[in-house]
């Protein structure tokens, strides 16, 4: 039978002291999923749950959708879905569908849902499978102004900055300089569209992507939450340090999946912490959490999200002075006190916690 397994869960804690603990739903089928996994009886499940890519919502593609590779990660191919976000992800859980994506992106606000773990092959590109990942982007292809957002194109530049940084591989991002529609040599880049891999039909993402801006984001690593500028001036915290900071830093860290405790001060288990984060993400593993970490360690954070990120925010507004609990679940006040903040601070009025509003936190 198919089954369905979560990620991973916060457990709700008084003490501001998340931990994360990996649950396993064995032999349980998800009640939304239950019509759609009848059709897949005989099918295998991923390994483990998903770590791959912790800001993303775990939910997976029914296991008839996808395959094990048998090569390694080597591109990243870049999708648009041709239809809805939700439409989408219904698609890739529906056995008929026979494909798949690692990762699908919103239009609105850049969440980021996986589908497929990165050490399986989804399928999505054909005779290239094997050895890519594949992010589809909301939208279509024909109406790039409307569908390709600001908040999309960042936290798809993430997304790939951090598949490229888990493997070591360059970033070798396409430009846009040979045309839309180029059909590039692999060896040339790493990071290309749909249309840009031999032997395609597709046409995406088409005419529209802004390729030398995608390209911007995933070097600089500038795309963490919406509409960033791309040289923000972050606060230095690293080990004997105390306050606020570090713990925003600790509650990231944990959001990331790091096991640490959100006291505020910066020992030796939050200096280990963060030089393994920076290594995983291609950074000089020192240990000093400053321009170069703060972009990668923040995570885009609004309205229904939970965990550990959630409670970072909530502790700086504490610090702040607005009058809001501090239990890691993103509602209506902790909305209303990010707008607030953002508003006090000069910052776009829109409730999402993107770089810029985090980089007003930490300072
Ligand atoms: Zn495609």
């Amino acid at each position: 039978m198919c089954r369905t397994r979560r990620s991973r869960s916060p457990t709700s804690s008084r003490n501001n002291a998340p931990t994360w603990r990996i649950i396993k739903t064995k032999n349980t089928i998800d009640g939304l999923l239950a019509g759609l996994l009848v059709a897949c009886a005989a099918a295998a499940l991923p390994a483990a749950a998903s770590t791959d890519y912790p800001p993303a919502i775990w939910n997976p593609a029914a296991s008839c959708n996808y395959s094990a590779r048998t090569v390694s990660v080597s591109h990243v191919a870049v999708h648009t879905t041709q239809g809805s976000y939700a439409g989408s992800i219904s698609w890739f859980q529906n056995c008929s569908a026979g494909v798949s994506a690692h990762y699908v992106i919103r239009s609105s606000d850049g969440q980021v849902t996986q589908m497929v773990r990165e050490a399986d092959k989804a399928w999505h590109i054909g005779n290239s499978n094997g050895y890519t990942v594949g992010i589809e982007h909301e939208g279509y292809v024909a109406n790039p102004s409307a569908w390709y957002t600001t908040a999309m194109y960042n936290a798809s530049a993430d997304l790939t900055r951090d598949i490229l940084a888990s493997r070591a591989l360059a970033q070798k991002v396409y430009d846009g300089a040979s045309g839309w529609n180029a059909v590039l040599p692999d060896a040339n880049f790493d990071v290309k569209g749909h249309v840009n891999y031999a032997s395609q039909s597709h046409t995406d993402p088409g005419s529209g992507w802004d390729w030398p801006r995608y390209k911007q984001l995933v070097t600089s690593g500038s795309g963490s939450g919406g509409g960033a500028t791309p040289t923000l001036t972050w606060p230095v915290v690293q080990y004997g340090n105390t306050g606020e900071r570090v713990r925003t830093v600790q509650y990231l860290l944990q959001q990331w999946g790091y096991s640490v405790t959100a006291d505020g001060s910066f020992g030796s288990t939050t200096l280990t912490a963060v030089k393994n984060f920076q290594a995983s993400q291609g950074l000089g593993a020192d240990g000093v959490v400053g321009n170069a970490s703060w972009p990668a360690l923040t995570v885009l954070a609004q309205q229904g999200d939970s965990g550990a990120k959630v409670r970072a925010v909530q502790s700086q507004l504490v610090e702040s002075g607005y009058a809001v609990a501090v239990d890691g679940v993103f509602g209506p006040g902790t909305d209303s006190a990010v707008r607030s903040f953002q508003g006090a601070k000069g910052l776009g009025v829109d409730g999402i916690v993107g770089e810029n509003t985090w980089n007003k936190f930490a300072w």
